[in-house]
């Protein structure tokens, strides 16, 4: 975002998010609605996109669901509309991570999906990696370990390729932890032992204790599954001993439920009791149901399995009572999404409106209103892009002036409105002109036309003027006061043919179009002449001089 082009008033605000955004939640949420209203106020799709953004980053922070969705679902069409699209795969890939901790797969995958989408089509590498790995938690998630060994491959290639980059440690630990998962999950585990040899060797010399947590869990979880019994004591001896509330729940709850079932399998319930104890008061703080409701099945497995029926229906009541509760939820947000969704359609049409009517304007604009014709707004624009085309592939090009004879006469004898009606006759001729490409055709004003023809040489030029004159002599248009003997509609046409050369312009052909259309008029009516040089002199003019 380029904030040099702003007033030094809202450089300061947008300074200000930049600051505080993930430290000081309020400051930035003051800071972001101010910031959004101005650029409702300026209707500035960068300054609503930026603002709406960081709002819902800053609510995603404080695990503020529905304040999140309704902002990220509404920085979406602005950021669109600017094309910002690495700011778009972020809200994407943070709307995908919530939805899947709310337990709703499906809406996190269209997400996902989306954000890849615009990493691939407008080459975002450093992002895409991102969401991959997000993209391989969900499939663990679901079951599907092949599909997230596939997209967790993106996210381990990205950062072996890249041992630069910021946070290589931790990123190299997550892809590793989630490769080894998924074999782990297709019960090949000494391909989740090579993972957990690269664990070992390159990230935990190097983890603060409480990101050793995660390695634990898995290595705990191998462990168990190699028979390896001490080791996985010691882990989970070792987890025991670092977990408190300071943990980040929810980048680690996967993990830690994992790890949770793999207690409950090895009959480790007082191990299980404490940590499950200690989760539940963890994720209690973050709201969310469908973790608190994870967990309770694994309580409710444990009573059923130690025997304990009264516990095992306490826990069954607040199992039922939680489910009812995020089925509400879950009809809330998606609700909430869907109302979201066709606001931001009945926007969109609102704006395709607006285009179609800006669009309308436009060809009104560049339209005669008597012919349907292009005018000569239009002329001067196509002539101007058709010269230097013509110039740059060294091809003819040329510009015709037609001109109705003795219309005045036409128009006082039959009236204004037959007058027209001729006009609107000799325009249709000349339209069908445009089937050749390369013709394109304007009303000039009054009786006086423009056809301008590229890529032709004199001859075909002079042919395709002559197949006009014919088509409307053909057609005996009555003008009794034509002093034209045919007493017929006529026309005259004056043609300048040439190559382009730098530092002529088409005007320098129209102008010797119509000293040739003078000529014709002064000569005898119902005639063309095609001229080749600007000054004249020696020209070889082709003419065809109809009867008068
Ligand atoms: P020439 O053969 O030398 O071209 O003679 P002319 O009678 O055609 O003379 P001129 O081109 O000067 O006459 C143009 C006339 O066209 C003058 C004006 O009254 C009429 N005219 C201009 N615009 C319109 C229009 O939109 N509708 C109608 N009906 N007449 C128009
Ligand atoms: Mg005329």
């Amino acid at each position: 975002m380029d904030i040099s082009l702003y007033q030094s008033e809202i450089q300061k605000l947008i300074q200000d998010i930049q600051e505080s955004r993930g430290k000081d939640p309020k400051r930035t949420i003051a800071s972001c609605k101010e910031l959004e209203q101005y650029g409702l106020s300026r209707n500035d799709n960068a300054l609503i996109g930026f603002s709406r953004f960081s709002l819902g980053e800053t609510y995603y922070l404080m695990n503020d669901t529905t304040n999140f969705y309704r902002e990220m679902i509404m920085c979406l069409e602005p950021l669109k509309a600017i094309k910002e699209w690495g700011y778009l795969t972020m809200a994407n890939n943070m709307l995908g991570i919530m939805s899947l901790n709310r337990g709703n797969a499906p809406f996190a995958m269209d997400y996902y999906m989306q954000a890849i989408h615009y990493c691939q089509e407008y080459q975002l590498p450093d992002l895409e990696w991102v969401v991959h790995m997000n993209l391989g938690n969900l499939y663990l998630n679901i079951g599907d370990p092949d599909s997230a060994i596939e997209s967790f491959e993106v996210g381990y290639q990205y950062i072996n390729n890249h041992p630069h980059t910021d946070n290589y440690i931790s990123t190299l630990t997550a892809a590793c932890i989630g490769l080894g998962k998924a074999y782990l999950q297709m019960n090949e585990v000494n391909v989740a032992d090579e993972f957990n040899h690269r664990l070992l060797r390159e990230c935990m010399p190097k983890l603060v204790p409480m990101e050793k947590l995660v390695v634990y869990c898995f290595e705990a979880r191998l462990y168990n599954e190699q028979g390896r019994k001490d080791e996985c004591l010691d882990c989970i001896k070792q987890i025991r001993e670092s977990f408190n509330e300071e943990v980040p729940i929810l980048d680690v709850f996967d993990d830690f439920y994992d790890y949770l079932k793999m207690l409950l399998e090895i009959q480790r319930y007082d191990d299980f009791s404490e940590m499950l104890f200690l989760m539940e008061g963890s994720t209690k703080h973050t709201g969310i149901r469908n973790l608190e409701k994870k967990l309770l099945v694994l309580k409710l497995k444990r009573y059923k399995a130690i025997g304990d029926l009264e516990s095992y229906q306490q826990a069954a009541v607040k199992f039922f009572e939680l489910d009812q509760l995020m089925d509400q939820e879950t009809g809330m947000m998606i609700a909430n999404t869907i109302e979201l969704r066709s606001r931001l359609n009945e926007l969109a049409n609102i704006t395709r409106e607006v285009e179609n009517a800006n669009r309308a304007l436009q060809m009104k604009s560049e339209t005669d209103a008597l012919t349907g014709m292009n005018n000569r707004l239009k002329l001067s624009e196509y002539a101007d892009e058709a010269f230097l085309r013509s110039m740059n592939h060294q091809k003819g090009f040329a510009i015709e002036i037609m001109d109705i004879d003795y219309f005045k006469e036409y128009n006082d004898n039959y009236g204004h409105q037959d007058g027209d009606r001729c006009i609107k006759f000799v325009a249709k001729c000349i339209m069908a002109l445009q089937a050749h490409e390369g013709v394109f055709c304007a009303r000039y004003g009054g009786d006086e036309f423009v056809i301008i023809y590229e890529g032709y040489t004199d001859k075909e030029v002079f042919d395709i003027a002559k197949e006009l004159k014919e088509s409307i002599l053909k057609s005996k248009f009555e003008h009794k006061y034509s002093k034209v003997d045919l007493k017929i509609l006529t026309i005259s046409q004056g043609i300048f043919w040439s190559i382009p050369e730098r530092g002529q312009s088409p005007w320098n052909y129209l102008h010797a179009a119509d000293t040739l259309l003078y000529k014709v008029k002064k000569k005898s009516r119902n005639s063309i002449m095609l001229g080749h040089k600007l000054d004249g002199i020696d020209d070889e003019i082709i003419t065809e001089e109809g009867e008068v």
